[in-house]
């Protein structure tokens, strides 16, 4: 049987690798099957390799030491010529980690809360449930509303809308793989949502300087745990910790896909604890306004696609001319867990 997961199925140096005994992969070998074999360890093992071999996609001593720990973990001994694991990659090892992937993907699918539809969403016209959630969230946008018609203008007063001072702090990461295509074309988001931020006092700030790539080259599947891990994961490996911001990742999602971007909650399967966002490098909803609607999504994540404004300028809407962050949404994005 051919290999049948999404990592290796293309990869014809990895399929040799399956049948043919010299095909073995070992120390010193470079190429994008040796990426690929690093990237099912880090999936698989939580494998913490050498950066200077993932950028290399060299089968380094660091990469070499994680075959080895993988093999012995799982008893890989090929007993009609040794007595203990190995280093090296054969048919065995390459059988195995194939399998384990594919249970990983069936056992492991990610949820997210939104990606910010490419279909205009009709479904929040016909969202007028009355769940717990969606009544809570209207009588405080009713509060909202009053606090907004509170402070409109009295006679020729110039109207100065109410102010919600805060810090929005992110830390924005493009992967290699997207960068490679796109550059920077996705920091128009920051400029378009501290445009629209700016009249309610807020703005967006990025404590951890400016934007980091790492030797992430993958193409990301947002339905399964085991790329929005690995993609979450090599962001922490480069700016670790940093709880009191939303992370904003910029990567390329497989091609077609329905969906501008992807936050993920509490609860997006991957055991991380704040909600986090990924855009997809590959498509730009031309407003700019993705990032910012995912963030609101990720300020609130009892907010489902379903709760989407009916009004297509609203940043919460799903269009593609979105224009206007209303006092609702802005407020809500005032407290989230990444103002200050
Ligand atoms: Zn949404
Ligand atoms: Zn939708």
């Amino acid at each position: 049987m051919p290999l049948q997961s999404r990592l290796f199925k293309n990869d014809p140096r990895l399929a040799k690798c399956l049948v043919d005994d010299s095909a073995h992969v070992l120390l010193g070998a470079t190429g994008r099957f040796v990426g690929n074999i690093q990237a099912a360890l880090e999936i698989l093992d939580h494998a913490e390799i050498e950066m200077t071999e993932l950028q290399a996609m060299k089968y380094g001593p660091s990469t070499a030491a994680a075959v080895l720990r993988y093999k012995q973990q799982r008893k890989i001994i090929n007993y009609s010529y040794q007595t203990k694991a190995d280093n090296i990659v054969g048919k065995m090892t390459i059988a195995r980690l194939d399998r384990e992937l594919v249970e990983r993907d069936q056992q492991h699918p990610a949820r997210f809360i939104c990606g910010d539809c490419v279909k205009h969403s009709t479904e929040s016209v016909k969202a007028e449930t009355t769940g717990s959630v969606r009544t809570s969230l209207r009588a405080r946008n009713v509060r909202a509303k009053t606090a907004e018609a509170d402070s409109k203008p009295k006679a020729n007063a110039p109207y100065v809308p109410p102010q919600l001072p805060a810090n929005l702090g992110i830390v924005f990461h493009i992967t290699k793989g997207a960068w490679q295509s796109k550059k920077g074309e996705h920091l128009a988001q920051i400029v378009k949502a501290n445009s629209l931020l700016f009249s309610w006092g807020m703005r967006i700030v990025e404590p951890t300087m400016g934007t980091l790539i790492w030797p992430h080259v993958d193409v990301v599947d947002p339905r399964y745990t085991a790329d929005v891990a690995r993609v979450r994961r090599a962001s922490d490996r480069v700016t670790p910790g940093f709880p009191n911001l939303v992370r904003v990742i910029v990567c390329p999602f497989i091609a077609h896909y329905p969906y501008y971007g992807a936050t993920y909650g509490n609860n997006g399967g991957t055991g991380l604890d704040a909600p986090f966002i990924l855009i997809d490098s590959n498509k730009r909803r031309e407003d700019n306004c993705t990032m910012l609607h995912e963030m609101i999504h990720a300020a609130e994540t009892r907010l489902l696609e379903e709760h989407h404004d009916p009004d297509p300028t609203n940043v919460f809407s799903t269009s593609d001319n979105r224009s206007v962050l209303n006092y609702y949404y802005a407020e809500i994005l005032s407290r989230a867990f990444f103002a200050s």
